[in-house]
């Protein structure tokens, strides 16, 4: 079977909520942001897992994903929408129990009109200036909200992957004046934002990315293990090439095996002449491009070629991979392809 290995650990996805959950104290509750199916692990098994480790709080991007979600955690959790109430979302909302997180003043003239009775949070620009009700707005929202309180009052942060970035401070006062004594629960930090310190942690934080240990979370436990199998070797004399575009030329004698994933499975086709597989502690460089099944690398130096070579794995992160790729691990999980053969281990 010439079919690639995702096995997702949960326990380490759960551990890795836990150490996140210590970052902060205990006045603010860690949720977890499981959207674009758990950033490409597998939504059903790790809100399972979560759920299981004391998770209560959940937030996605679209009232599709948290009617999905309501499904596997069933009545009881939070299951917060970062992308509000949209056109056509009320009986999605209303029948999953889901609380969407109103970012503009359209969304709560709708929200308040269609569903007068179902929570609410709102989501407040601080500066980022890509979702979120700006300043203004918020401030002359008042007669649509009428005597109803957002159950939330979230911001996200531009810049919290950089820690010294100005940007930070910028966007907690912006918060902090938009929320500062109106009793309002609040959020502000995902996982960049619960490691800047307490002052940006409030009632709730939301990490996502951190639970599957990738960057800014990097010392989190990893999580995947993804394994090729190798499907031919061949030998190369000097002067042979290898793949599309001639793009490698053998130097010197070279053994190459050819495994079946490309980038119709994640690996992207930046890791191409770049990217490096694993076999044990041995790298074996990817030679040529990187095609859309198919992957070419040097095995010249291992003694024998194994079934199975790793892109994840202990010798290889997220954050490895993504190096290579010359992008973030976000989007190396969330490309990650639906041919592997999946194995979620542990728990759920
Ligand atoms: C994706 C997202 C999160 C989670 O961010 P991470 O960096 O993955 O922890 C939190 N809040 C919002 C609004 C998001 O879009």
């Amino acid at each position: 079977m010439a079919r690639a290995t995702l096995t997702i650990d949960l326990d380490a996805i759960a551990a890795n909520w836990c150490a996140l959950d210590r970052l902060s104290g205990p006045g603010t509750e860690t949720a977890a942001t499981l959207k674009a199916d758990a950033y490409g692990t597998g939504v059903v098994p790790v809100a399972r897992a979560l759920a299981a480790a004391g998770v209560r709080s959940f937030f996605v991007a679209l009232a599709e994903e948290g009617a999905a979600l309501r499904r596997v955690l069933g009545p009881g959790p939070f299951i917060g929408v970062f992308s509000g109430h949209m056109e056509g979302d009320a009986a999605l909302l209303r029948d999953a129990a889901l609380v969407p997180m109103l970012n503009s003043p359209d969304q709560a003239v709708r929200h308040r009109a269609a569903l007068p009775d179902c929570p609410f949070g709102v989501q407040l620009d601080s500066g980022m200036n890509r979702l979120g009700i700006e300043p203004a707005d918020w401030a002359a929202l008042g007669p649509v909200l009428g005597d109803a309180t957002p159950v939330l009052a979230m911001s996200h942060l531009a810049c919290s992957d950089e820690a010294d970035h100005p940007m930070n401070a910028a966007q907690l006062a912006t918060f902090r004046a938009m929320t500062d004594g109106r009793g309002l629960r609040r959020s502000l930090a995902a996982t960049g934002g619960l490691l800047l310190g307490p002052e940006y942690h409030f009632d709730l934080a939301r990490p996502g990315i951190g639970l599957h240990g990738a960057a800014p979370f990097a010392r989190g436990r990893q999580t995947l293990r993804l394994s090729l199998p190798v499907i031919q070797t061949r030998s190369l004399a000097p002067g042979e090439t290898v793949g599309y575009g001639n793009s490698w030329t053998a130097a010197a004698a070279t053994r190459v095996a050819t495994v079946a994933a490309g980038y119709a499975d994640g690996l992207l086709r930046a890791l191409s002449n770049r990217g490096r597989l694993w076999a044990g502690e041995t790298p074996c460089d990817i030679l040529g491009r990187v095609s859309m099944d198919l992957i070419t690398v040097d095995v010249t130096d291992l003694p024998e070629v194994p079934d199975m070579l790793d892109a994840l794995g202990p010798r290889q992160t997220v954050d490895d991979l993504a190096a290579a790729a010359g992008t973030i691990g976000y989007e190396i999980l969330t490309a990650l392809g639906t041919r592997y053969a999946r194995h979620h281990e542990g728990r759920a």
